[in-house]
């Protein structure tokens, strides 16, 4: 199997991207905030996720390892994942781990888009008037999402750094140059795998 994890802070383009590798490899793409914000936001869970997300905050390890693992039963015959927007903790990084290993694969590698703050801040604000989403519009919450992943998700990469499994991808570019760069790093990775 092809397990790609695509990495970078909020507002990197992991969304966009993974698009272009799902159609190249064939994969099926995981985004966890699409699956929170596919929830029913009635249900308890739907609720739970969003008081969370709306602020900006990870929500708790414990569930969003349960539902990315639920996610991943949905697709017994995938050719390979996209992880996107998962694992965002070291914790999370361990559980996939160790859940891969159970279905006798692993991680193939990490891609990791890097984009400095200020372009970060510029393209979520702009995203927000066509997201509607509440944690693009206040200058706060971005704040506070980019804080997060200084804080908690950034060592993610140092998990697969010692594995020998990360790539890290100039984000800044236009897509078509992003993509370009991606599928490059992919293929250097087969060749030696
Ligand atoms: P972003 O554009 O900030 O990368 P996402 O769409 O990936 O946004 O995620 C939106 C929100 O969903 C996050 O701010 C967080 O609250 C929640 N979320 C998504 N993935 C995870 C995860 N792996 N662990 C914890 N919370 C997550």
């Amino acid at each position: 199997m092809l397990n790609i994890v695509l990495f970078g802070p909020p507002g990197a383009g992991k969304g966009t991207q993974s698009e272009r590798l799902k159609e190249k490899y064939g994969l099926v793409h995981i985004s966890t905030g699409d699956v929170f914000r596919a929830l029913d936001p009635e249900s308890e869970l739907g609720k739970l996720a969003k008081s969370y997300s709306d602020k900006g905050d990870l929500v708790p390890d414990e569930i969003t390892i349960a539902i990315l693992e639920e996610e991943v039963k949905k697709f017994p015959n995938a050719k390979g994942v996209i992880y996107d927007g998962f694992p965002r903790t070291t914790e999370q990084a361990k559980a996939l781990d160790s859940f891969l290993s159970s279905k006798n694969t692993s991680v193939t590698m990490m891609l990791s888009l890097v984009v400095t703050e200020d372009e970060l801040r510029d393209r979520l604000m702009k995203r927000a008037s066509d997201s509607g989403r509440l944690d693009d519009a206040d200058p706060k919450i971005i704040q506070n999402r980019i804080d997060n992943y200084n804080a908690k998700t950034a060592p993610v990469a140092e998990f697969y750094a010692e594995q020998s499994k990360l790539s890290e991808i100039d984000g800044i570019g236009s897509i078509d140059e992003i993509t370009d760069r991606l599928f490059d790093a992919v293929e250097a990775f087969k060749i030696n795998d």
